[in-house]
């Protein structure tokens, strides 16, 4: 969860802007870029120093992020090799959002191999100009029939897809205000914030609040709600017909994120909104395809005429290559896969109850929620690096440490998220290392 005081807050603790360079206005000859020179600072500016200068300030704050470098082993998912320097060591993973091992799935990767095959492996072209493959066409329809509305959108991300959308829905409406959910992904606020719509932010899942910002708004006035379903930092999830009810009431559209839900929730994997039987409430849904369906790429599914104004006005779909067929494809068959299984998602759950009663009797900390997300609570960035490099270097478990700004300062934690492939083994393993790692660090 990027909190919308966290993200506003990490732009106001930069440095303020310096003042103007001095420069040397000295006579100089008839040189065509005369004007450019004499516009030069007499000492040079270090822009170097500073980005050195703020990586050190990371560092020092324990929140400086070191990637896991990783080669994940295909069939043997959550197994991977983690190297370091020139050391090497198979490492179990325990912070993936290839939530139902999907990118290993394998009617997903007979799809990808068949449409590389057919296809080659780029799309060739933005959607507008040759590159839109029939493959985009299948699982675009295939979105819509997920989600029960007229149509989706592919994106190549989930986070292109929420800043898209909404940036171009908040600022093509004329005067619409956008009312944001405190606890909304930076993609969101950053689409939001491009748009350069008014916007009010509510208290994180709390339909009367939204209700007070939404009663203070000129009755004639566009508004949309945005929010999410399972929030990925807590694992929290919305009241969405409670939020759809007050939305209701004032004439708002609503804009729900449901990245951490699809493929998980709901009997087809249409998220928490089909498991509430809500689905049809909401103006638009938005999900990912990089998280439970293993592949990468975003979308919106809405109405015909919503998903096509988005179609002919934002510029993050227009202006950009569309997804490899491959990678279509894929997802497709992941989506498909997911309508007709529960076996993963049965699977998933044993698991999460299972990690969650081990933690518990072991007495480590973990935030109480009802979804998959299992966050163990540290609270101290410099402690929660130092268990997250003792748990890899020792133990050979990775969880990667979540720090500010992606959580709340204070709130530093191990995000753990059991998979349906993680064994009766692996969670023991786990359980007695973080109790070697929560008294020794
Ligand atoms: C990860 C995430 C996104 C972005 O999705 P990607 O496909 O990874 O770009 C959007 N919203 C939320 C809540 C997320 O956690």
């Amino acid at each position: 969860m990027t909190q919308e005081l966290g993200l506003e807050s990490r732009t106001g603790s930069l440095p303020p802007e310096a003042p103007h360079p001095v420069t040397d206005d000295r006579p100089v000859s008839a040189c065509p870029y005369a004007g450019a020179f004499a516009r030069r600072p007499t000492k040079p500016i270090d822009h170097e120093a500073f980005f050195v200068g703020e990586l050190d300030r990371l560092r020092l704050e324990g929140r400086y992020r070191v990637f896991a470098n990783l080669e994940r082993h295909m069939g043997a998912f959550p197994k991977a090799t983690h190297r370091a320097g020139r050391r090497q060591r198979e490492v179990t993973v325990w912070c993936s959002n290839d939530y139902l091992g999907m990118g290993q799935n394998p009617a997903v990767l007979q799809a990808m191999h068949e449409a590389l095959d057919r296809c080659g492996a780029g799309a060739g072209g933005t959607r507008n100009i040759s590159g839109t493959n029939h493959y985009h066409v299948l699982l675009e329809r295939e979105l819509a029939d997920l989600h029960g509305k007229e149509a989706a959108l592919l994106f190549t991300s989930g986070y292109v897809s929420n800043w898209a959308s909404l940036s171009t829905l908040a600022s093509n409406i004329p005067d619409c205000v956008v009312i944001s959910d405190a606890g909304n992904h930076a993609s969101m606020i950053e689409g939001i914030r491009h748009s350069r719509a008014p916007k009010k932010v509510f208290k994180h899942n709390d339909p009367r609040d939204l209700e007070r910002k939404l009663a203070e708004l000129d009755p004639s006035v566009p508004k949309l709600v945005a929010f999410e379903s399972v929030y990925s930092m807590d694992g929290d999830i919305a009241p969405i017909a409670e939020i759809c009810d007050v939305a209701d009431a004032f004439g708002a559209m609503t804009y729900l994120d449901e990245v951490h839900a699809v493929g998980l929730y709901g009997p087809r994997g249409g998220g928490i909104s089909e498991r509430d039987g809500v689905s049809h409430r909401l103006t638009v849904i938005e999900g990912t395809l990089g998280k439970a369906y293993g592949v990468v790429g975003g979308y919106i599914a809405a109405s015909d005429a919503l998903c096509d104004f988005v179609r002919s006005f934002a510029s993050g779909f227009i202006f950009t290559t569309s997804l490899p067929p491959a990678v279509a494809a894929g997802a497709q068959a992941a989506i498909a896969h997911l309508k007709d299984s529960n076996v993963e998602r049965m699977q998933q759950r044993d698991r999460v109850a299972l990690v969650r009663r081990r933690l518990a009797a072991a007495g480590i900390p973990t935030l109480d929620n009802p979804s998959h997300i299992v966050p163990v609570m540290v609270g101290d960035p410099v402690r929660c690096k130092a268990m997250s490099d003792m748990l890899l270097e020792d133990f050979g478990i990775y969880v990667q440490p979540i720090n500010y700004p992606t959580v709340p300062r204070g709130t530093e934690r191990l995000r753990i998220t059991p998979l349906p492939m993680h064994t009766d083994a692996d969670v023991d393993h786990l359980v007695d290392s973080l109790k070697a790692v929560w008294t020794a660090v």
